[in-house]
């Protein structure tokens, strides 16, 4: 395997992805790319240009418009939107429950996966590895990625994380969108969340966020070590 080892990891929300991608590119010195920040960002700058999200027609010619920056440091991400940071809009419950319509559309999918594969060969040519987190990764942006990951725990545990990250009581309702945005993601027509045949499962459900982190961590020391 290069040093610049590639990692892709997919999988449904509130698997854990974000907490788990930003340990492993930490603790092994590679970048890391959030591409669900990509897809909120681009959500974003549709809504702020009075677009309705559901309109697939409109946001695809609008999907070439708005330049979308990401920061690779996992230890300060950062994601902007025609220089402007929008890390916290991103966020947002609107932002949320619009991002599944506006990422099912193919000229959004094409114009992100440009850019997230323009990331990897900047890290590649860099002599850096990265890890990347999405839904498409492993299958569709990355298929030659060195390592794939599928990350997946129980939905029950999946809203109880969510909930306590954005400081809500209301877990049932989280668990209900939750499941809401998983079934949109995995049923649309492009590049829907998928399972790469070569990728490893891992269930986080009865771990910890560290104990996963040291998972992957061993996981691609011994791709590394098979390599030699
Ligand atoms: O990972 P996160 O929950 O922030 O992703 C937000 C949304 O972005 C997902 O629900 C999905 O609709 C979309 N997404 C995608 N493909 C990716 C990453 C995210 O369609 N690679």
């Amino acid at each position: 395997m290069p040093v610049a080892v590639i990692v892709a990891v997919d999988g449904p929300a509130g698997s854990g992805k974000s907490s788990v991608c930003r340990g492993v590119a930490a603790a092994l010195g590679l970048r890391y790319l959030d591409t669900g920040a990509m897809y909120r960002a681009m959500t974003c700058a549709v809504i702020q240009e009075g677009i309705d999200p559901s309109d697939a027609q409109a946001v695809a010619a609008f999907a070439r418009i708005p330049v979308i920056d990401s920061g690779v440091d996992p230890l300060a991400p950062t994601i902007s939107v025609n220089g402007a940071d929008v890390s916290a809009p991103i966020r947002s419950e609107l932002v949320t429950s619009a991002v599944s319509p506006v990422s099912a559309v193919p000229e959004v999918r094409s114009r992100l996966v440009e850019l997230q594969r323009d990331h990897v060969a900047n890290a590649r040519e860099a002599g850096v590895g990265i890890v990347v987190e999405g839904r498409d990764i492993g299958s569709v942006v990355l298929p030659d990625a060195d390592l794939k990951i599928y990350l997946t725990a129980d939905p029950a545990v999946r809203a109880r994380r969510r909930a306590a990250e954005t400081g809500t009581d209301a877990v049932g309702a989280t668990e209900a969108a939750l499941k809401a945005r998983d079934a949109f993601d995995s049923s649309r027509a492009t590049s829907p969340l998928t399972q790469a045949d070569d990728a490893i499962v891992v269930d986080t459900t009865e771990m910890t966020l560290q104990q996963v982190i040291d998972h992957v961590c061993d996981l691609v020391h011994q791709r590394r070590e098979n390599d030699v």
